[in-house]
């Protein structure tokens, strides 16, 4: 038996996510990912040119020399579902592997347009649909099952491959919704069917382990939502909404709570209208009839120069640009770079948190101060995270019981904390709980 799971990328942070499993030879990689504070820092460079040796360098993607190492060839690129910190990095290191990228049709939609815009490098990987809740053979001893799962992005699954020796499961990245508000709930049949049958190795997310309790669902969110917009005095005023493009889910509730309030909703931005763009066109959501979407800088402008013509209070904005990022939508907003015009009492609901690092906390400060002299009135609680949180990972852990966990997508600060939920679920770190960084690899035959 040869079994080892190599960690290259996400075990020293949160971003480029990438790990390989190596089965007596036949190897499968799960997500090739980018990390987005890393681009953030060097904001001056076009990702798109850049060279991935380069890249590698600056931190931006995994460190994938490492797989020079390990022996055996790689047979499949599997991916978890389309935020880019997950596949991001496909344009840059797939190229590098003879082997398909399998993923759902959402994720793969998005994998199609981030090789469309890639500049260095051709990439001619073949790409395979698996739907999640199906199960495809990858090789004479490998098969590959996708566990319906929720997160904030719809598509999301949780891939398990299914090897002689009993199941890995890649748990990057998830939460249980059970108001998900877009899709199903995720399948906990097939994972206590997993568990019951017998997981060698869970490899699992830990960015939110440390919050006690529950995750509430999104519907929770459309509530908050809902709050926020119908019983606010706000209806001879503008009313922009800011959050993450690819939340579909969240877009929907928005879209519906705009017919509700008699408004005409408008996705506006570069990434909403590509986001919201593919899943209406895949069927995954309907946004009601009279949504308007505006992607290119022509037809930002001219909408909005429609919506000040028209009046404000006519229309609900959904935009880019929720943690203050200068050249997204509501910052040039803001700073009147584009045909919009705030006024006192109009109403800016920010619908997501802003991601703990200090470029954005300073960010959001100056889109905040902007916005506050301008009389603009501010709303920041309608979020909910789409990880799982403490007691989530425990459900996890009972159903599917896995002899060996690897925590993952995270510092130390938040694996370890992942590995003390563990031993109190009985497992014993350096036993049958691993902390990895990137670049380590556990090898199951010594430890067995
Ligand atoms: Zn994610």
């Amino acid at each position: 038996m040869q079994l080892e799971v190599v960690a290259i990328g996400g075990y020293e942070e949160v971003g480029r996510n990438m790990t390989a499993v190596n089965v007596d030879g036949e190897i499968i990689i799960f997500d090739i990912g980018l990390r987005l504070d890393r681009v953030m820092i060097h904001e001056d460079t076009d990702v798109s040119k850049m060279h991935s040796l380069n890249l590698i360098e600056m931190g931006i993607i995994p460190d994938d020399t490492v797989m020079k190492n390990i022996e055996g060839e790689v047979k499949a690129i599997v991916l978890s579902h389309g935020h880019l910190d997950h596949i991001g990095a496909i344009t840059k290191l797939a190229h590098r592997y003879n082997a398909p990228i399998i993923g759902t049709p959402y994720t793969l939609e998005l994998v199609k347009r981030e090789i469309l815009s890639e500049r260095k490098f051709d990439i001619r990987n073949p790409l395979i649909t698996l739907n999640a809740k199906d199960t495809m053979d990858l090789t004479s001893n490998l098969s590959l099952e996708f566990v319906k799962a929720t997160h904030s992005i719809p598509d999301a699954v949780l891939p398990v491959l299914h090897t002689p020796y009993g199941a890995v499961l890649y748990g990057n990245d998830f939460k249980f919704d059970n108001i998900p508000i877009v899709g199903e709930r995720p399948d906990y049949r097939a994972l206590k069917r997993v568990g019951k049958k017998g997981v060698l190795c869970m490899i699992s997310e830990s960015t939110r382990v440390d919050f006690e309790g529950k995750t509430p669902s999104e519907g929770h969110a459309a509530n908050l939502l809902k709050n926020d917009l119908l019983w606010t005095d706000n209806e001879k005023n503008g009313v922009v909404i800011t959050t993450f493009s690819s939340h579909i889910a969240r877009i929907k509730s928005i879209t519906d709570i705009a017919e509700r309030m008699g408004r005409t909703p408008v996705l506006i931005g570069r990434s909403m209208s590509k986001y919201c763009g593919i899943a209406e066109d895949i069927g995954i959501v309907k946004f009601p009839e009279n949504t308007r979407m505006a992607g290119d800088p022509t037809s930002v402008e001219r909408t909005l120069n429609q919506v000040m013509k028209d009046g404000k209070e006519k229309y609900l904005l959904v935009v880019t640009g929720h943690q203050g990022e200068e050249g997204a939508v509501l910052s040039r907003m803001a700073t009147n770079k584009l045909p919009f015009r705030f006024e006192k009492y109009d109403q800016v609901v920010f619908s997501a948190d802003v991601i703990p690092n200090p470029m954005n906390a300073a960010q959001r400060y100056l889109l905040e101060a902007r916005l506050g002299l301008m009389g603009v009135r501010l709303f920041k609680g309608a979020h909910v995270s789409g990880h799982a949180a403490k007691e989530d990972h425990r459900d996890m852990l009972r159903w599917l019981n896995p002899e060996h966990i690897i925590p993952a997508h995270g510092d130390f600060n938040l694996t370890s904390k992942y590995a003390k939920l563990a031993e109190e679920e009985g497992y014993r770190l350096g036993e049958d709980v691993h902390l990895l960084r990137n670049g380590q690899s556990l090898n199951f035959e010594r430890i067995m």
